[in-house]
């Protein structure tokens, strides 16, 4: 295809190798010409033009053809293709490897080390791979990780929530033992109710919503995780976040400008958050709870809730990937898919290929049940319930903020950069247009995190972040694997660069 190789031919023009190395400056000027320019903020006129970056920055944008590219620039032809802003994914997990066990993460032995850490070399390459150019990870669990992420050579950039604040003794502090739970989650909220099972060297004022919201500042977050979950499985009685926690933490939060975020995916969840006047709901809502037995009709009681969601415009992450993510267990064709080998170093993918590898199948299905009847299990239960809540928000414009929460749990069905595709072939198939995907990826996300003076949209002074398409993301979704070239910071690099194994 003519357009194809052109792009390659101009964009590595002086013999610059597949993978640039770490230290080479991005070049001074780059005139990227003749491509379709997406951008949020001008959708109703689509046109093509040209596009100067300088400086790792977006200089100029003129939409019209024909321009002359400044004298020296490098000029790269886009012809054919569509020129979009870097995506973002605001709810990730760096530091859980998606399908191994805590164990295995936190204690591995000799073999199994050297196999996460080439996931982890290979991870921030894996998001770029899919377009992915800023993330936000929630839950900052090990501050080494995330360290790593941003001192690789090529990687996205990175806001995090810092450590996140569970109420003392719940979710997620309540899957670790006791005494570990209290060290991995030093930034919990101290509810007095549970005294008696909150070791003595932690101190109430250490705790509170306040002291726990200013320790995320000291350690640079943009945001603050908070959860309102009962649990499951065994673990279905554990404490939850109060109001009067929620209200100090919502003032705390505000204060310092950090955003709000609360895991929430059940309807009375969603309805404390509402309540707790979050800033984001980090989840779907797949648990109607009394409601989950009534299809077909969205239940009266959910939409108002619903509503109220639309009319204060908060943030809304779908997640519908958490459950397709535990539904690829139960799909034989999941693991077969050509992408994997592309985010997933080779001994990774053999493990999850190996029997021990699937351990987290027995996990989500003790009894062993028929794979058709699990996915079905999944299809008429909780993937119809987020996708009917989905729906209804996206048939009212809510404020979508993409994010896939990956990984949501130890499953393999989460993989870095893949998922986020995933994620959006699920938010299509639950109603949402094109568009308010494309805006969910780029200006909603940067707005909400307050980033959109840097990134989120291809106008003068933003970070050169930029994805070069073959096809457009207004006409398909499948325009999102269909990458040819991912500037960071002004620096190109081909996708193809970016794979564990590139395609032959
Ligand atoms: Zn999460």
């Amino acid at each position: 295809m003519k357009f194809f190789s052109l792009v390659l031919a101009l964009l590595f023009p002086v013999g610059v190798s597949a993978s640039p190395a770490s230290n080479e400056p991005a070049p001074r000027a780059i005139w990227i010409t003749d491509v379709t320019i997406i951008s949020p903020e001008n959708l109703a006129h689509v046109d093509s033009g040209s596009v100067l970056v300088e400086n790792g920055r977006i200089a100029r944008v003129e939409r019209k053809v024909g321009s002359r590219p400044p004298a020296g620039a490098i000029v790269v032809s886009g012809e054919g293709g569509f020129l979009i802003p870097g995506l973002i994914d605001s709810h990730v997990h760096l530091a859980s490897v998606p399908g191994v066990t805590v164990e295995m993460n936190l204690n591995p032995e000799a073999a199994h080390a050297a196999m996460l850490a080439e996931y982890y070399q290979q991870l921030p390459r894996s998001y770029l791979y899919f377009g992915y150019t800023t993330l936000v990870d929630l839950a900052v669990v090990k501050r080494e990780i995330v360290d790593d992420f941003r001192n690789a050579p090529l990687h996205p950039d990175l806001y995090d929530c810092g450590p996140s604040l569970p109420v003392a003794n719940g979710y997620p502090m309540s899957f670790a033992p006791p005494p570990l739970r209290f060290q991995l989650f030093p930034n919990f909220l101290y509810d007095p109710a549970q005294i008696s099972s909150i070791p003595a060297e932690y101190k109430p004022q250490d705790h509170t919503p306040a002291a726990a919201v200013a320790a995320d500042k000291r350690v640079g977050a943009s945001c603050v995780k908070t959860y309102f979950e009962h649990g499951f499985g065994k673990d279905r009685n554990l404490p939850v976040i109060t109001l009067a926690l929620a209200a100090g933490v919502r003032k705390a939060a505000t204060q310092n400008g950090l955003v709000m975020m609360m895991h929430a995916n059940s309807f009375e969840a969603q309805q404390f958050a509402v309540d707790a006047d979050v800033d984001v709901i980090a989840h779907g809502m797949w648990n109607w709870g009394a409601l989950d037995r009534q299809p077909p009709e969205l239940p009266t009681e959910i939409k108002t809730l619903l509503d109220r969601i639309l009319q204060k415009g908060t943030g809304y992450q779908a997640t519908i990937q958490v459950m397709g993510g535990l539904r690829a267990y139960f799909d034989p064709d999941y693991l077969k898919a050509p992408a994997i080998p592309r985010v997933i170093p080779p001994a990774l993918l053999a493990w999850f290929n190996s029997p021990e590898g699937k351990w987290f199948k027995k996990e989500i299905d003790a009894d062993n049940t028929p794979d058709a009847d699990m996915r079905q299990v999944f299809d008429r239960g909780p993937i119809r319930r987020v996708r009917q809540v989905v729906g209804y928000l996206a048939s009212r414009n809510a404020n979508f903020l993409f994010g896939t929460d990956t990984p949501s749990a130890p499953t393999y069905g989460n993989l870095p950069g893949l998922n986020g595709y995933l994620e959006m072939q699920q938010l299509h198939d639950a109603g949402l247009s094109l568009e308010q995907i494309f805006r969910a990826a780029t200006i909603n996300n940067a707005r909400e995190f307050k980033l959109d003076s840097q990134v989120g949209s291809i106008e003068p002074g933003k970070i050169a972040n930029l994805v070069l398409l073959r096809k457009s993301p207004l006409e398909s979704v499948d325009a999102y694997d269909s990458i040819v070239a991912v500037w960071i910071h002004g620096r190109a690099t081909p996708r193809d660069s970016l794979a564990v194994s590139p395609n032959k």
